[in-house]
């Protein structure tokens, strides 16, 4: 979908073809271009001159004489292609203008999405669409507007700056990446945009949007005048698109998400989540402390999970146990948990399969939980976090370290087993350390209790600011 520098492109290659120019005919090949009023669309027009052509947010805006317009929305593929009169239509030709210089003007739209609208000087800025636009960002002269629309919004940022009426022009690309600059979660919610945030995101958006229209104005002039005039070209993009890639201000790995059914990228460092409720995972070492640090957030009055309770439960469902028995012939005349890790220890290649099932599972019933809940924090503690990808539900990561002297006290471990358990710890220390760089707060656990009470009690409350 063309975004605003893409139109504006559209609008400023135009311009060159059809101001001075008269209409001389225009065939309707799709009616529900023009609304199904294709009669009444060719007589209005037909026999006028273009006088010239504006922008108001995604609607390219034709002025010809006798006060007449013409509002032109392309939607997803609708393009303007101009050509000889000796040519033939170009594939998805919907609307073609003959012109008076032996010149056509096709209006191309392969799914025809698009719209044109008829109207005039008077009254094509009362339109419902263009009536609820807000400003664009280069015309925007008073923050305060902004700030006080968005007080009423509970809504996330980014959908808010979607729906236009705040301000207008960003569309999915361009959100992502003026959120990014701006240093805004996408799921903050607009209320608490302070007004500084909104001068930045008001800042951000007339640099990019003015960078991209100077790549689309010098992309363009390769083309041949007038053929492809679809405006699609290479932005340098720093967010979207690039899901899983680091940020190229932090080197964290970009999150993707969906905001009200939209795909958004972000750094979750450089993007702190703000306003209720956050989602905190915590992980760490086997005999870390993670359970520890559970409690003191359930003592506190928190909502908390943990993995670890949920797939014992999720083992215990008749169903579960069936489908297992099935898959890995299982001696189900023992403890069923038991069965399973007996099972393991024989084929150790099954795990991953084993992880593939049950991970989904636990995802599903953190997420219930979670749904369920009006706790301000969402706390689940999640061994697996990484591995089972599930990094994108949560806005704040805590570990808990430990060292492998304190890690092998804990878990009282007797001279003989010590190998073998210090291989498997290996492993997922390992683990740990790879994914260090996106742990938001890391709670070194190898004091008491009472120490590990205090930082914690100290992370809640730098969590809790951000509800303000
Ligand atoms: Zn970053």
């Amino acid at each position: 979908m063309p975004e605003l520098p893409e139109v504006e492109t559209v609008k400023r290659v135009l311009e060159p073809i059809v101001i001075g120019r008269k209409i001389n005919n225009i065939d309707v090949l799709r009616a529900t271009i023009v609304n199904n009023q294709t009669n009444a669309f060719i007589a209005y027009f037909k026999g006028e001159e273009f006088i010239s052509v504006s922008r108001i947010g995604k609607f390219i805006i034709f002025h010809l004489t006798n006060n007449k317009v013409l509002i032109s929305h392309l939607r997803m593929e609708g393009k303007y292609i101009e050509l000889l009169e000796n040519e033939p239509n170009t594939k998805y030709a919907r609307v073609v203008f003959h012109l008076d210089n032996n010149h056509k003007l096709c209006y191309d739209d392969s799914r025809s999405f698009g719209r044109m609208v008829i109207s005039d000087e008077n009254s094509f800025r009362k339109g419902k669409e263009i009536a609820k636009l807000g400003p664009e960002p280069f015309n925007v002269t008073d923050v305060n507007q902004m700030l006080a629309k968005a007080k009423r919004l509970s809504l996330p940022i980014k959908t808010a700056l979607l729906s236009q009426e705040i301000i207008t022009g960003l569309g999915n690309i361009y959100v992502d990446e003026v959120l990014f600059a701006s240093k805004i979660h996408p799921l903050t919610p607009a209320k608490m945009i302070t007004k500084k945030e909104w001068e930045t995101i008001i800042k951000e958006s007339c640099r990019i949007l003015n960078e991209a229209i100077k790549a689309g104005g010098s992309t363009i002039k390769s083309y041949h005048p007038g053929k492809d005039i679809d405006g699609n070209f290479q932005t340098s993009l720093k967010a979207y698109g690039k899901k899983d890639e680091k940020c190229v201000e932090c080197h964290t790995k970009m999150r993707f998400i969906k905001v009200n059914g939209r795909g958004t990228t972000f750094c979750p460092h450089c993007q702190i989540k703000k306003g209720a409720p956050l989602r905190i995972a915590i992980v760490g070492r086997i005999a870390s402390g993670k359970t520890g640090v559970l409690d003191i957030f359930n003592k506190a009055g928190y909502l908390t999970v943990s993995s670890d309770e949920i797939v014992h439960e999720l083992y215990q469902r008749k169903e579960i146990q069936e489908k297992l028995i099935k898959k890995y012939i299982l001696d189900h005349n023992q403890d069923f948990l038991s069965a399973v890790r007996e099972h393991l220890k024989v084929k150790s290649k099954d795990l991953e399969s084993l992880e593939k099932f049950i991970h989904p599972l636990v995802k599903k019933e953190i997420e219930n939980a979670f749904k369920k809940s009006h706790s301000q924090l969402l706390v689940a503690e999640v061994p697996l976090l990484f591995k089972a990808h599930m990094e994108n539900m949560f806005d704040v990561i805590i570990g808990v370290d430990i060292s492998e002297k304190k890690q092998l006290e804990r878990l009282n471990i007797r001279d003989k087993e010590k190998s073998a358990f210090l291989k498997r710890i290996n492993d997922v220390n390992n683990y740990f350390d790879e994914h260090r760089s996106e742990i938001d707060f890391i709670i070194d656990n190898n004091e008491d209790m009472p120490s590990l009470a205090n930082k914690t009690h100290s992370i809640i409350n730098k969590v809790l600011d951000r509800l303000n």
